[in-house]
C-alpha cells in the first residue's frame, strides 16, 4: 500500500499550489520560514475561509432566524446553507441532524448531558477507550457522577491500538453508550470503527464518535459508519475556532431534551412553561457563531474540492519519511505505531525534555506541540509525562520533513551531548 501511495503523492497532488492558498505559511518565525506541524492542535486557514468571514461582517452581518429585514433573511439563508454543507460533508440523512456547537468538546458535552444523563442510572455503563482525549473522558466522568453509572475503559496495546477483544469483552447489556475517537491526537491511531461500532449497536448501546482529528484526514460517512453521534471542530478542519458540529441520528435528537435554554430553542414561552423548537434548533440556544458557521462551510467546500485519496497519500508519504528519519535519531522513541495510522508522530528523546525540544525547534521556525496533548491517560499508559508531537496537514512538504529532522538532530546534540 505504501508504494502506491507514495507514487500517488507526486503529480496527483500539487502541494505548492495548496500552500499558496494559506497566507500564514508565507511568514517567518525567528527569521526562519515557518514550518507549521502543530496541525492536530489547530490547522491553518485558507484565504477563502478568511474572505468568507470578512465578507459576512463587511456585507451581511445580521442576527439570524429572527428578523424580517433583508439582511437577517440573507444571513439566515447563508447559515442554513452552511448547515447543509456540513450535512453533506458527513453524509447525514438531512440537515436537521446537524447541530452547530462551539466544537467537539461542546458537542460531546451536549450528548453527555442531553442523551446520557436523563437515561443512565447506577446499573449502567459508558464504554470508552484508553486513547481518548480529555474531551471524550471528562464529560462522561461528570455524567457518571451525576447518575451513578460506571465508566469502563478498553485498553490499548504497546502499538497504541485498541485491543478489540478486550473492548468486546467490556460490552454488555449494561453498556448504554460507547464513545470512541476516530483518530487519536496523541498517537495517530485510526480506530477500526467498523469492528467497534457494529458490536456496540448490537449490544444496544448508542455510539458517539469523536471525529475531532479525523474529518480532514480520513473519509467520514456517518451512515456508512452507522454511528449515532459524530462530533467535530471547525478549527481542525481549516475552519475558524469557536464553531463545530454534532451529527445526531434524527430520532435520537428528537427524543432528547434541550440542554441549554434561551432564545431560538423555543417556539412559545410563557411563565407556565415553554414549548421547545424542532431539531436541531432545540439544541442551539442563543445567538450562534454565525460567521464561524459560514467560515466552516467555506473550509469544508475548500477541502471537498480536493482529491481526498491524494491528500491522504500525500500525508502518508510525509509520515513515512518522518518516521524513517525519526528512527535514525539516537535515543528517539516513537509512541504510537498503529498499523492504521494518520500523519501524527509522537516521540521523546533520551536526555532531552520534550518542552526543551519544542522551544529550541521554535527558534528554527518550527512549530511542534509538546506535553500530554490533553490525553494524560495515554501518557500514563506509556509511563511518560509527555511527548514531542509533529502532526502534518495537506500543506506540509517533504522538504519540511528534512528541515525538521535536520534541526532536531542539531537540537538533540545541544541538549544531550
Ligand atoms: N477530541 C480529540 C481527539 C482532539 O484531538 C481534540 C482537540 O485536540 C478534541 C477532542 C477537542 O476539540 P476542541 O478543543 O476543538 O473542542
Amino acid at each position: 500500500m505504501t508504494a502506491s501511495i507514495a507514487t500517488l503523492s507526486g503529480p496527483a497532488f500539487d502541494v505548492e499550489r495548496i500552500r499558496a492558498d494559506f497566507p500564514i505559511l508565507a511568514r517567518e518565525v525567528h527569521g526562519k520560514p515557518l514550518i507549521y506541524v502543530d496541525n492536530a492542535a489547530t490547522t491553518q486557514k485558507p484565504q477563502v475561509v478568511i474572505d468568507r468571514i470578512d465578507a459576512y461582517y463587511a456585507h451581511e452581518n445580521a442576527n439570524i432566524h429572527r428578523g424580517v429585514h433583508s439582511l437577517s433573511a440573507e444571513a439566515t439563508a447563508a447559515y442554513e446553507a452552511a448547515r447543509e454543507t456540513v450535512a453533506r460533508f458527513v453524509n447525514a440523512r438531512a440537515a436537521n441532524e446537524i447541530v452547530f456547537t462551539r466544537g467537539t468538546t461542546e458537542a460531546i458535552n451536549l450528548v453527555a448531558q442531553s442523551y446520557a444523563r436523563p437515561r443512565l442510572g447506577p446499573d449502567d455503563e459508558i464504554l470508552i477507550t484508553a486513547l481518548e482525549h480529555h474531551s471524550n473522558i471528562v464529560p462522561w466522568q461528570m455524567v457518571c457522577q451525576q447518575t451513578g453509572a460506571r465508566l469502563v475503559v478498553a485498553p490499548i496495546d504497546d502499538r497504541g491500538e485498541v485491543v478489540v477483544e478486550e473492548y468486546l469483552a467490556r460490552l454488555s447489556p449494561r453498556t448504554r453508550l460507547v464513545a470512541i475517537a476516530h483518530l487519536s491526537n496523541a498517537l495517530g491511531t485510526i480506530n477500526p470503527l467498523e469492528a467497534l461500532i457494529a458490536p456496540a449497536r448490537a449490544a444496544g448501546a448508542a455510539v458517539l464518535v469523536d471525529g475531532a482529528q479525523a474529518v480532514v484526514h480520513a473519509p467520514v460517512d456517518v451512515q456508512a459508519l452507522d454511528c449515532d453521534f459524530y462530533a467535530f471542530s471547525g478549527h481542525k478542519a481549516f475552519g475558524p475556532t469557536g464553531v463545530g458540529a454534532l451529527y445526531g441520528r434524527a430520532e435520537l435528537l428528537e427524543a432528547m431534551p434541550p440542554w441549554q435554554g434561551g432564545g431560538d430553542m423555543i417556539k412559545v414561552v410563557s411563565f407556565e412553561g415553554s414549548e421547545y423548537n424542532d431539531i436541531p434548533y432545540k439544541f442551539e440556544a442563543g445567538t450562534p457563531n454565525i460567521a464561524g458557521g459560514l467560515g466552516l462551510a467555506a473550509a469544508l467546500d475548500y477541502f471537498t474540492a480536493l482529491d481526498l485519496a491524494a491528500v491522504m497519500a500525500h500525508e502518508h508519504a510525509l509520515l513515512e519519511a518522518a518516521t524513517a528519519r525519526a528512527r535514525a535519531v539516537p535515543g528517539l522513541r516513537i509512541y504510537g505505531e498503529a498499523r492504521h495510522k494518520a500523519a501524527v508522530l509522537s516521540f521523546d528523546i533520551d536526555g532531552a525534555h520534550p518542552q526543551d525540544l519544542g522551544t529550541l525547534l521554535d527558534h528554527h521556525g518550527i512549530a511542534i506541540r509538546t506535553g500530554h496533548h490533553c490525553a494524560m491517560p495515554v501518557m500514563q499508559r506509556f509511563g511518560i509525562a509527555g511527548t514531542a508531537r509533529v502532526s502534518f496537514a495537506l500543506y506540509n512538504t517533504q522538504e519540511e520533513v528534512e528541515r525538521i529532522f535536520d534541526a532536531l538532530e542539531r537540537v538533540r546534540t545541544m541538549l544531550v551531548e
